[in-house]
């Protein structure tokens, strides 16, 4: 679906987000992927938003990406006798194992990994980090802590552990649950919470066989630390500020989300910046000038991909929320600082043909006035490559499979089309310039850049350049000269 702007949108679907109506609303107001949390939502209900989601796609005639986002090994206290209790400051309570209801004083932890890994001196957050705890003294099945801040703890609350790396398996049970029913299902991204090391990335990748790219969420210190490992073995990255402002003092954000984005652009990997971006439209029609400054924020230095959650999934104004981003991001992509930042902050590869290729078609673009980069991947990667460059011009990426066209939903800037296949640069040509009209993007007076790869059909090939007319017959004609 053509749209005005560069950066990409991504919505969490929820309670408030499940009908064909509101999802159909979502993509023509601006939605380009659409987040599935396996942290909410039974498999029924998350069957149920796949198949409208691939419905509205059809009906709309556009590739739509779906991304699957996994719970992670999400560490929970147990029970409360009586639901919930205060913690107050100075207090000492104790998490443990034991299966008896909390109270005032203890509540189970059910992780046994944990007790071994905790050391006196460590931190526990309870409740997104309202309730901080200090381990005083602990053992195989327990630890003593003292409240630090104190606050209401109830019913399986979640708790972070930020100075510690668990010995945590990076999936759980649900998790491998989970993961077979998306894959099954048909999801294009998989994100992985809580990723601690590269390691956690390809047990992920062994058990998904191919069937979805793989993301990582950067939400703990401990990613941040092996971020490039975690980089190289991943498809794509989250920015997951909500448990990373948990475990990292809040403060630390900004900087890692700036250098995270930078780095995922030098890689070609799309980044997605995510969490409470406009949070106070759960529930106002308005966002706050604050909310509208971070969303502009995340589209000037670059990112791939901004993201709702609460706002899209459990919120009062999905739609509004997703129009608020399209607008942000149309104004901040028409302004002149953002080009001299986006300028600015390319790094200069050059390890390959298809890298010369696409920093050539990209000053093409510069120098002249075509209207489109036009480029054949089958894999995802050229047009991968076409989008670090962050060209001036729309870009078009052709491919025969699906589940590429359907990835690049995710990818800045990318338009993607589904075509037959092609055997020869010529008809690939001639498909570009159709495409490139179809869609808006250009009209028979004007040129085009078309790159490809022959043979054709083999991937990681780019290795040809054209600059085109738009026009078939024109096309043909220069061939016959
Ligand atoms: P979540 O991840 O919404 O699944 O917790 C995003 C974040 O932590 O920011
Ligand atoms: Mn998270």
């Amino acid at each position: 679906m053509k749209r005005h702007r560069n950066v990409k949108i991504v919505a969490t679907l929820g309670p408030a987000s499940s009908t064909y109506e509101v999802i159909r609303a979502l993509v023509e107001t601006g939605a380009d992927v659409f987040r599935l949390n396996m942290s909410h939502g039974a498999h029924d209900e998350i069957r149920a938003r796949h198949a409208i989601i691939r419905k509205v796609e059809e009906d709309l005639d556009t590739p739509i990406g779906i991304l699957a986002d996994l719970q992670g090994p999400k560490l929970r206290v147990g029970t409360f006798a009586n639901g919930e209790e205060e913690l107050v400051e100075g207090a000492s309570f104790r998490l443990d194992l034991d299966e008896a209801e909390g109270d005032a004083t203890r509540v189970r932890l059910p992780h046994k990994e944990i007790f071994d890994a905790l050391e006196p001196g460590a931190s526990l957050l309870v409740n997104d980090g309202k309730i901080r705890l200090k381990v005083r003294d602990c053992g195989a099945d327990y630890a003593d802590c003292e409240v630090v801040v104190g606050g209401t703890i109830s019913n399986r609350k979640g708790v972070n552990v930020p100075d510690v790396v668990l010995p945590l398996a990076a999936l759980s049970e649900k998790d491998r649950k989970d993961l077979e029913f998306v894959c099954e299902l048909g999801v294009d991204w998989l994100a992985l919470s809580f990723v601690q090391r590269a390691a956690d990335v390809e047990e992920a990748r062994e058990l998904c066989q191919g069937r979805a790219a793989i993301l990582s969420k950067i939400e703990k210190p401990a990613a941040v630390k092996a971020f490039d490992e975690i980089l190289a073995a991943s498809d794509g990255i989250m920015v997951a500020r909500g448990d990373l402002g948990v475990e990292l003092p809040v403060q630390n954000v900004p900087p890692i989300q700036k250098r995270l984005v930078r780095r995922c652009r030098a890689a070609a990997k799309p980044v997605i910046v995510a969490t409470q971006m406009l949070e106070s439209m759960i529930e106002s029609p308005m966002p706050t000038r604050a909310e509208v400054s971070d969303v502009a924020t995340a589209i000037y230095e670059g990112a791939d991909a901004i993201m709702l959650s609460a706002e899209s999934a459990a919120g009062q104004y999905p739609i509004q929320a997703v129009a608020t981003m399209d607008n942000v991001a149309h104004e901040v992509e028409t302004d002149s600082t953002y080009r001299d930042i986006i300028e600015s902050s390319r790094k200069v590869a050059h390890n390959s043909v298809a890298d010369g290729i696409v920093a050539a078609a990209r000053e093409i673009a510069e120098t002249t006035n075509v209207k489109a980069i036009c480029c054949f991947s089958q894999s995802g990667t050229t047009a991968s490559l076409v989008a670090r460059e962050r060209p001036r011009v729309p870009i078009l990426a052709l491919t025969s499979i699906r589940g590429t066209a359907r990835r690049l939903c995710l990818t800045w800037g990318t338009n993607c089309v589904v075509t037959g296949e092609v055997d020869r640069f010529k008809m690939a040509v001639v498909a570009a310039a159709n495409c490139a009209r179809a869609q808006g993007l250009a009209t028979a007076d004007d040129l085009i850049v078309v790159t490809a790869g022959v043979p054709f059909n083999t991937p990681g090939t780019t290795n040809i350049l054209r600059v085109a007319p738009c026009d078939e017959r024109l096309i043909f004609s220069a061939d016959n000269e």
